[in-house]
This record gives structure tokens, C-alpha cells and sequence, in this order.
């Protein structure tokens, strides 16, 4: 399953996308520490499967939260990005 997490507001679209699919065989839970920022807790979701989920205090700002990862002109690879192996992190902007 695709989870979002952000939000939508006169600038743009900001959301981080989670494949929980990749996150039930994950063997590191790299996205938890792998962010800066601490963005990223591990949860038992309604199938009793572990997956990771942007914290709840972190989703209405995460345009913010990331700022520091993403600077307008050279951009490097994000180290969430970077962190989770298994491919399960993408960001709208
Ligand atoms: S590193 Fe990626 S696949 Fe593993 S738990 Fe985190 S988001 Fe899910
Ligand atoms: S871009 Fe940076 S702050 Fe944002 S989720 Fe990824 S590692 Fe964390």
C-alpha cells in the first residue's frame, strides 16, 4: 500500500510517499535512522506487518523538515532516499 504523508497548499505539493509493501520484508529500517531529521517511526499497521510511517508531528511541515536536504542547486541524493534500499520512499517536490 501507498501512504501519504504532507500536504497540498499555494506553493505546490508536498507529500512523502511510503510503499508499505517493501517495509514488511525490510532487514534494516534504514529510513529511521537514516533522516537527520528523525522523520520516520516504525509502526505495526492494521495487518500486525511492521512499516514505517512519517511521525505525526513532522506531516504538516515537512516542506520544512527536508529544507536542509534539498537545496535549490545540487541537489545530492536524499538520505532517506539513500537509507532505504528496498525502494520504498519517493517525494513529490
Ligand atoms: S528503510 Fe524503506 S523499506 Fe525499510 S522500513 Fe524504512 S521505508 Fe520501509
Ligand atoms: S529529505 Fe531529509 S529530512 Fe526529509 S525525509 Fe529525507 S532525509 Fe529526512
Amino acid at each position: 500500500m501507498k501512504a501519504n504523508y504532507g500536504y497540498l497548499d499555494g506553493s505546490g505539493q508536498y507529500f512523502i510517499t511510503i510503499d508499505t509493501d517493501h517495509c514488511t520484508t525490510c532487514p534494516h529500517h534504514g529510513c529511521v535512522t537514516g533522516c537527520p531529521k528523525g522523520l520516520f517511526e516504525i509502526i505495526v499497521d492494521d495487518y500486525d506487518d511492521c512499516v514505517s510511517q512519517v511521525n505525526e508531528a513532522a506531516r504538516k511541515k515537512v516542506k520544512y523538515e527536508c529544507a536542509a536536504c534539498k537545496p535549490m542547486a545540487n541537489r545530492p541524493p536524499l538520505p532517506c532516499m539513500a537509507a532505504c534500499t528496498p525502494g520504498a520512499i519517493t517525494h513529490s517536490w
